[in-house]
């Protein structure tokens, strides 16, 4: 097999180029840590794809274009590769400035062995171990920065690195123990030509695992918008209605039955009225970070509407929720608020279950009956209906 490897060089240039404008094209479409991440990694794919084609054109620039500058530029795309991993961590700090400090060390020792030493050999070993600290950096970043939920195709991206690093290793290797290359012989050597396409399918099953990368954070990024109240972080009512609805069919299997809680700030409109709507903003956030401190692990809170929230209480009978609702009022009523000059006080609504009758419906229709009870009782005070 012989692999010509100017042909390998053009395209790994072409198709980095391909994906570099695929990617500064369609990025301002997606959401904005995506969209930065997408944009660093066509920079990436732009700077292997120059670089590729400034050692392509080798014979026809001046040397020192193609194989100082050329080179230099190939280390710059993995550094950028670095960097826009680490947008898409959302981790970018000291070490990427690292990363491109190593660029021009790169440049002037590629330089000064291009001045000093006109030994091809001497120049191959430079080229192949210099971008081992950067693709270092980049197995490292896959390795402690994933999460879950992309672990498995970043350990896929880490593992191309990988093998570009170990294969750029035994290119030096090789090179130090053979004798002084010239350019017929350096691009008759089967491991140089390998060493350029184990370049070339670097680049290309890079850019595609990056991607599927992105779209798992995409993925995250949606269903964390679908599911999320964007003012106070919690679930939205369709995600609570479903985690409820799951919660319910469980206890009909296993006999235990969750309570309800639907909880209501008392006289809101007054304090938007006095204070503004910015302050009641901030007082329901303020609301929801008691309900939260008042409730167990398992149990979970939504929105259902502007200043009402519904908490599950799952495996929770009738005693057990009347205490929570209790220590949810208290510590609403605690709670310390800068922006309003008045207490903040809620009405509970609890629905406790009887097995026979327990469905998502019915439950919040007695928690709103029990909540309407609260209100018309005067308000600040917690009552509970069964279902
Ligand atoms: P009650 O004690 O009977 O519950 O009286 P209330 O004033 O709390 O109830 P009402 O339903 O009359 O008013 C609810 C107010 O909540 C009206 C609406 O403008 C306000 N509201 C709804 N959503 C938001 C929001 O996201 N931010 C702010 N600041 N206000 C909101
Ligand atoms: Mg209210
Ligand atoms: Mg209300």
């Amino acid at each position: 097999m012989h692999l010509d490897i100017p042909t390998v060089t053009f395209l790994a240039a072409v198709s980095c180029l391909s994906v570099a404008l695929a990617m500064w094209v369609v990025a301002g479409r997606y959401p904005p840590v995506v969209a930065r991440a997408m944009f660093r990694w066509g920079w990436a794919c732009g700077l292997s794809a120059f670089g590729a084609l400034l050692v392509f054109l080798r014979g026809t620039l001046p040397d020192f274009l193609s194989v100082v500058v050329g080179n230099t530029v190939i280390v710059g795309g993995f550094a950028m590769a670095y960097h826009a991993i680490r947008v898409l961590h959302e981790r970018t700090g000291l070490s990427d400035r690292l990363a491109a400090a190593w660029v021009l060390v790169c440049f002037v020792l590629y330089w000064t062995a291009f001045e000093l030493n006109r030994d091809i050999n001497l120049r191959i070993i430079l080229v192949a171990t210099l971008k081992i600290p950067v693709l270092a950096l980049i197995v490292r970043e896959l390795w402690v920065g994933s999460q879950r939920g992309r672990r498995a195709i970043e350990f896929m991206l880490l593992s191309v690195y990988l093998l570009y690093a170990l294969v750029s290793a035994l290119r030096a290797l090789n090179v130090m123990m053979t004798s002084a290359l010239d350019l017929d012989s350096f691009l008759s050597d089967p491991v140089q030509q390998f060493s350029f396409v184990a370049y070339f399918l670097t680049l290309s099953v890079s850019s595609l695992f990056f991607m599927l990368a992105l779209g798992e954070v995409l993925t995250a990024e949606l269903y964390q918008r679908a599911t999320t109240d964007p003012l106070t972080g919690i679930y939205n009512r369709h995600a609570f209605e479903e985690l409820a609805l799951r919660e319910i069919s469980r206890a009909q299997r296993t006999g235990r039955y969750p309570s309800m809680l639907m909880v209501d700030i008392d006289h809101f409109k007054q304090i938007n009225d006095r204070y503004g709507h910015t302050a009641g903003d901030g007082v329901l956030r303020a609301v929801v970070g008691a309900i939260q401190g008042a409730l167990r692990q398992q149990d979970f809170v939504g929105r259902w509407g502007g200043e009402e929230f519904c908490v599950l209480l799952p495996e929770t009978g009738r005693i057990d929720a009347l205490h929570v609702a209790e220590r949810l009022r208290g510590s609403v009523m605690e709670m310390p608020l800068s922006m309003v000059a008045q207490p903040v006080t809620v009405s509970i609504g609890v629905s406790s279950p009887y097995a026979h009758e327990c469905s998502f419906t019915a439950m919040i229709e007695v928690a709103d009956d029990a909540l309407y009870k609260a209100k018309f009782g005067g308000r600040n005070r917690v009552v509970i209906s069964s279902v």
